[in-house]
């Protein structure tokens, strides 16, 4: 019997540790009225001593700075982390960076490695990731117009994308493009590496989104188009045709830690939920003694445990059988989690009333975030149906026209199955 829930008392410590960090040196962080210099310096400083506790970048594998630990841990530590938005900066593994710098650490050569990677680990440039386009439906991306052509020793790319995250501010994008149009659905497109400032390459702007980040962090989702964007052959990661199972190795573990990171968000959430509940009264007692309020606690306990359990199931399937053996677990909990997230979130907003909607408090803004998540990553809708597919893949259309469980059929095979024992016993009586 292996199952078992408990956590490893020395990685219990660290879980204690991060817990305790996040919520003294990081949560003040959200306030604090500083300019970019003073905030970026205080942002450094915590960073040493999240890498003096080897808690650094800890996606990554051990020989670049990582602890090799599995998703189950990983897991835990972005639960924590999720709480607050500058938690993964802190701990060098924030989206898009975290996501780019595992695949330029799986599928990268060493040059690559050394021009883009090191860098990106250090903090000293940023990236993006360039796949969704305005006119293809991002939830099924393989029909991307942009295409890279090599011409001589250069990739030559055009084409135009929206929602690339971090794309004005980025010194590098990994860019989804057609480089095999003669291929297969899946083996068309290839991922490469475009440098920021390559001549063509325009950045048109931040779209605008109901989360206001462009405004508030500087980096958003950008618009851009590539114009015979020329970069060199070597600029290729991983092998032709192979975009889509590379952005597979990057898109499923990294599931996984954008639900735990929900949770962390849920969590926040939560606590304010219980806390408002005891601490407003109306109607001649604490707004914890409605049943309303009763059920949404309990509620939003229920599907935040239901959650949890399911994502880091996933995590310990990932870990036992690889990101693949997973893909239904991880889909499972792509639109469970997502869910999870913004009905707590709504619940605790609702309970604040007017001060919930306002600006004073920080959950308005966790709302329009969690809008988000129901869209990147591959929209609910998409997730549902990979679900139901693998699902269906174990049953059969029961035979005839009936089915399986059709009681009148079933009584009479049922009697034939036993008509000799029924015979005897009539004979007896
Ligand atoms: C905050 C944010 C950050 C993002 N960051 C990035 C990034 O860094 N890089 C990047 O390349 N992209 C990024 N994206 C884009 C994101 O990946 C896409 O928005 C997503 O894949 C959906 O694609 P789409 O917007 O083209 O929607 P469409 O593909 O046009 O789908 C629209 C809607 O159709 C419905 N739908 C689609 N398929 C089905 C189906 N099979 N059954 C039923 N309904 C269906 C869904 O409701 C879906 O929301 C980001 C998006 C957001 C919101």
């Amino acid at each position: 019997m292996a199952w078992d829930f408990s956590t490893e008392p020395e990685f219990e410590k660290q879980l204690q540790w991060m817990r305790e960090f996040v919520r003294d040196e990081i949560y003040p962080l959200e306030v604090l009225e500083a300019d970019d210099g003073s905030f970026m310096r205080i942002v450094r400083t915590l960073q040493k001593e999240v890498k003096e506790r080897k808690l650094w970048a800890t996606h990554l594998p051990p020989e670049l700075g990582g602890q090799g630990f599995g998703q189950v841990k990983l897991g835990l530590i972005h639960e924590i982390l999720g709480a607050s938005v500058w938690a993964p900066t802190v701990f060098g593994n924030q989206a898009p960076d975290s996501g780019n710098s595992e695949i330029l650490a799986n599928f990268g050569t060493s040059r690559q490695k050394e021009l883009w990677l090191h860098p990106l680990l250090e903090g000293k440039l940023r990236s993006g990731f360039s796949m969704t386009e305005p006119h293809n439906a991002g939830s099924d991306p393989v029909d991307l117009s942009t295409t890279a052509e090599l011409r001589g020793d250069e990739w030559v790319i055009n084409g135009h994308k929206w929602f690339t995250s971090n794309g004005m501010i980025a010194d590098f994008l990994i860019v989804m493009a057609a480089t095999e149009p003669d291929a297969g659905p899946y083996e068309r497109a290839s991922m490469i590496i475009v440098p920021t400032d390559t001549p063509g390459l325009k950045r048109l702007r931040n779209i605008p989104t109901m989360a206001g980040e462009h405004e508030r962090f500087g980096y958003g989702h950008a618009e851009i188009l590539y114009e015979d964007v020329r970069v060199p052959k070597e600029n290729l990661l991983g092998e032709r045709g192979k975009g889509f199972l590379i952005a597979q190795h990057r898109l499923g573990p990294g599931r996984i830690h954008h639900c735990m990171r929900w949770l962390g968000q849920a969590r926040r959430a939560f606590d304010m939920l219980c806390e408002r509940a005891l601490q407003r009264r109306a109607f001649g007692g604490p707004l914890a003694d409605k049943q309303t309020v009763q059920n949404w606690i309990a509620d939003s306990a229920a599907e935040m445990q239901a959650a949890r359990l399911m994502t880091l199931h996933a995590a310990w399937v990932i870990d036992r059988e690889g990101a693949p053996a997973a893909r239904k677990e991880i889909s499972l909990i792509k639109f469970f989690g997502a869910r999870v997230l913004h009905d707590v979130i709504d619940r605790a907003l609702q309970l604040h009333g007017s001060l919930g909607y306002s600006s004073d408090l920080p959950l308005e803004e966790m709302y329009r975030h969690a809008r988000a998540a129901r869209m990147y990553d591959g929209p609910d809708e998409v997730h549902r149906q990979s679900v139901a597919r693998y699902i269906l893949r174990d049953y059969k259309a029961p035979k005839g026209p009936w089915p399986r469980e059709h009681v009148p059929t079933r009584r009479e095979a049922a009697r034939r199955k036993f008509a000799a024992m029924l015979e005897t016993m009539t004979a007896d009586v």
